[in-house]
């Protein structure tokens, strides 16, 4: 019988993907095969693996079986066609543009950043002569204005934090396609609630780290190749998927593939920049991962619940002059939240105090149930304060571009009960003065 074809995120989260009982031992938990190498059946099999003739295990530098059933369930879960972990969110982030460009080529992005894509994007890639063209996503045109014959991709986050406006996915997703450049989305912050292959985008990455992970163990990333966009109808912009590739005895990756499906940009991922890059995921991780995938979908309903109500009531509070959530936005943040972002706004929210960058510190030091630390999407509630910490190599006007303020803190709502979320926030408010 024909695997049933599930969509919802809750069941793809338990189901989805390559791995059902295990075939030789019947194991319904993935098993961690934590082992560097495979053996192969004889010398034609193998041979048939290093010419790409059959996909299968080799080192699991390269794939691994307990990681190639996080990287199918994430696939499905996004609509995705194939998927690539790697050892850090921000290793996902460097290979999927990496994969696209070389000396002398550009990328458009949002200004509104993750801090560490931020440097990625302003030193580390400018170094390595690719250049990033930043642009204010309040206005999608000013993709289209900064876009010329060597940009090689676009890229943004869903719900970017401090500022938490939702990016308008469609319409720079259009802008790229009638031009021939594909959109790339960090969807860290909005798992299940958000998916940007449906508005168009090509490629989805997470950092696993946050909500995928959800349980604050283990550092790791992946990008979903969405199947969708044609990089051979623009050839030119893309000479690493269509020029031979001397790497792979001059193979061209939108040929090479065409018996495997669309799957010519994540397999050139795998094949070159994870062959030669090497940052793989440990199966170890990769199985940490989908433990925390498969209540993944039911966590975020918490979070999301949680977040709501923490925004209303942050709204109240006399020495709170702003809330940053989705949920009390207007205007066009809220319609772009609402076109998309379904069944919640997010776990991530910002707020300032009257006090100001003093006041944020007292806050800070009296939360109890709160942990203070630098990372999002954990089951624990968290909070920092960005302008010391996340965003503090960046000079201030690099902040102010961003959207961190001095009194600006930033919570990660957890999934405990919301009066005890609420007791602590109020004490630690009361604290702060
Ligand atoms: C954390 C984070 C990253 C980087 O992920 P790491 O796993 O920490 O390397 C990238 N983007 C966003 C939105 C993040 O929150």
């Amino acid at each position: 019988m024909a695997k049933p074809t599930w969509t919802s995120p809750e069941t793809l989260a338990l189901h989805g993907g390559s791995h059902r009982a295990d075939p030789t031992t019947g194991s319904v938990a993935v098993p961690i095969h934590q082992t560097t190498s495979f053996q192969f059946q004889d010398t034609g099999h193998a041979a048939r693996l290093f010419g790409l003739q059959e996909l299968g295990n080799i080192y699991t530098r390269i794939m691994n079986p307990t990681t190639d059933a996080l990287e199918t369930r994430i696939a499905a879960i996004e609509g995705g066609v194939a998927a690539l972990a790697v050892g850090s969110g921000q290793a996902a982030t460097a290979f999927s543009v990496l994969n696209l460009t070389t000396p002398g080529d550009n990328i458009v992005s949002s200004t509104d950043l993750y801090g560490g894509t931020w440097n990625l994007f302003a030193n580390t890639l400018k170094g390595m002569g690719v250049e990033v063209r930043f642009v204010d996503p309040k206005d999608p045109d000013g993709f289209a204005r900064a876009t010329d014959s060597r940009t090689r991709c676009y890229y943004a986050e869903t719900l970017p934090n401090p500022k938490l406006q939702v990016f308008p996915i469609g319409e720079v997703a259009a802008i790229g396609r009638k031009l021939g450049v594909p959109l790339i989305m960090d969807n860290t912050a909005a798992p299940v609630i958000c998916k940007p292959l449906q508005h168009g985008a090509a490629v989805v990455m997470h950092s696993t780290t946050k909500f995928i992970g959800g349980h604050g163990t283990s550092i790791g990333g992946i990008v979903v190749d969405g199947g969708n966009f044609d990089w051979e109808a623009h050839g030119s912009r893309f000479p690493t998927l269509n020029a031979p590739d001397p790497s792979y005895h001059g193979a061209v990756w939108t040929q090479a593939v065409k018996p495997l499906g669309p799957i010519a940009y994540i397999l050139r991922m795998r094949t070159c920049l994870l062959r030669d890059l090497g940052a793989a995921m440990s199966p170890f991780n990769a199985f940490m991962f989908i433990q925390g995938l498969e209540t993944m979908p039911l966590r975020m309903e918490r979070h999301c619940a949680n977040a709501i109500r923490v925004a209303a009531w942050l709204s109240e509070q006399p020495s709170v002059t702003t809330v940053i959530h989705p949920s009390v936005q207007s205007g066009e943040a809220k319609r772009r939240a609402d076109a998309y972002l379904k069944g919640g706004y997010g776990a991530l929210m910002g707020f300032e105090l009257k006090g100001g960058a003093e006041a944020g510190k007292r806050f800070i030091d009296a939360l109890q149930m709160f942990y203070h630390v630098a990372n999002i999407g954990d089951a624990r509630s968290l909070a920092i304060h960005p302008a010391s910490t996340t965003h503090s190599q960046l000079s201030e006007e690099e902040q102010m571009q961003t959207g961190v303020t001095p009194g600006y803190v930033r919570l990660s709502i957890g999934i405990e009960h919301i009066d005890d979320i609420i007791a602590d926030l109020d004490q630690a408010l009361k604290a702060a003065g």
